[in-house]
């Protein structure tokens, strides 16, 4: 069952304590669906995770780096070496890997666990693995690998998160959940709660990007808008970009890591290997030690706030520039949808079809080549205007409706 918006999390965080009520005296709910409503409003709020704060020291983003897999000890222990300069807050590598067809190479297995607790003794960098199943978490504990994470494929299934939630119960090491590979923000917190359940608290995000069916020049589609709203949902919760899987290609690492850092993430993931044109999987993606940190010097690390008098009245003013245009164009918007619904009344009265072909063609077109003319971009022009029509519709739609079901209806 879809549920209305305001049952949806986050409106749920607001008005928790309204809602059972609003619920039992506003909508006729069957058992069964106050039973769901009521368990919603019990739902984890992660209220009392680790916050950001606590996992980064200094001013630098947290930094995680290390091979896609761990292929041999040679390789391990070069790449590890590599990185020492570029001071990793943890090491990454892959040892159990998640690959789209069979009969590739698909990690070596509980053997690496120990080549790479030794490539790292004596550095204090703590290191992390994939675990997609219990097993996983068990043999990870037992080799002392210190931090995990959930991966993309892992994500999207609850009861694969579950499982693994229950093997970390009792702990408590760190846990990072990348994205699941739909856009869906649900599902991302959905694992975040189940191992907050079981008293994970030192919790983290891994943004990945998401799989599209078009092509772009993304191996993962950003969709940053999602991140973001993870952001505004959770604000305590760390954040971490891959820019590796969402980039697909070494050369749009360094472009992707630095949206991210000027989106206000607070650390990044990137695969690296002592020689990546070699490497077992996600070769092309992959960057050299030597690489990182050069991007570490090239990243520009910027903050959210300063206490510049001079550049914060400049952005205020702006802003109060933005926030009438803001004004405008709601008021704009809705003197538009008050002359859609007197299209809908006279196209109900003279029984026209609600869409006409042509005259979309025609509206699509002509606000297309003005947008162009104004150097506006046409994608993000032809979404608005697929939005505006869609709201259309609806309205139209609605006003047909009510129409209907204000007329009498005729004597048989
Ligand atoms: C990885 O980190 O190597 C990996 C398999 O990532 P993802 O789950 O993002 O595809
Ligand atoms: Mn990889």
């Amino acid at each position: 069952m879809l549920l209305p918006q305001i049952f949806r999390r986050e409106a749920l965080e607001i008005t928790p304590w309204v809602l059972p009520l609003w619920l039992c005296t506003v909508y006729p709910f069957s058992a069964e669906q106050k039973a769901l409503s009521l368990h919603l409003v019990n739902m984890t709020s992660l209220t009392d995770i680790q916050p950001k704060s606590s996992w980064i020291s200094g001013d630098r983003p947290y930094l995680i780096a290390g091979p896609c897999s761990a292929e041999t000890p040679e390789q391990i222990r070069a790449t590890v070496q590599g990185l020492l300069p570029a001071k990793p807050d943890a090491i990454r590598a892959g040892i159990w890997k998640p690959r789209t067809r069979p009969n590739t190479f698909e990690g070596i297995g509980p053997e690496a666990l120990l080549w790479i607790k030794e490539a790292t003794e004596g550095t204090g960098i703590p290191v992390m693995v994939e675990v997609a199943s219990a097993k996983h978490v068990e043999l990870s504990l037992a080799a002392g690998i210190d931090m995990v994470w959930i991966g993309a494929r892992t994500t999207v299934n609850p009861f694969m998160v579950q499982e693994i939630a229950e093997a970390l119960r009792g702990s408590n090491i760190p846990v990072l959940v990348k994205n699941p590979v739909n856009p869906e923000l649900d599902l991302w917190i959905g694992a975040l709660e189940r191992l907050h359940k079981v008293g994970i608290t030192k919790l983290a995000a891994i943004h990945r990007g998401f799989s599209g069916y078009e092509k772009t020049i993304y191996r993962n589609h950003p969709n940053w808008e999602l991140p973001i709203e993870l952001r505004r949902q959770l604000p305590d919760l760390m954040m971490i970009c891959d820019p590796s899987h969402i980039s697909g290609n070494a050369l749009l690492v360094a472009d992707t890591a630095q949206i991210a850092l000027d989106l206000d993430f607070d650390g990044l993931m990137i695969e690296t290997h002592h020689d990546p044109a070699r490497a077992w999987s996600d070769a092309a993606q992959q960057i050299t030690p030597d690489q990182l940190c050069r991007l570490m010097k090239e990243l520009v690390f910027r903050r959210e706030h300063i206490e510049d008098p001079a550049f914060n009245a400049q952005l205020e003013l702006l802003r109060t520039r933005i926030d009438g245009i803001d004004e405008a164009l709601l008021k704009l918007l809705a003197d538009r949808l008050d002359i859609i619904r007197d299209i809908g009344a006279v196209k109900m009265e003279n029984d026209i079809t609600i869409l006409q072909p042509t005259r979309w063609a025609e509206i699509f077109e002509t606000r297309l080549v003005e947008a162009s003319e104004r150097s506006l971009d046409q994608a993000f022009v032809s979404r608005l205007l697929h939005l505006l029509h869609e709201e259309s519709i609806n309205t139209q739609v609605k006003v047909f409706r009510e129409q209907r079901d204000n007329t009498p209806k005729k004597q048989a």
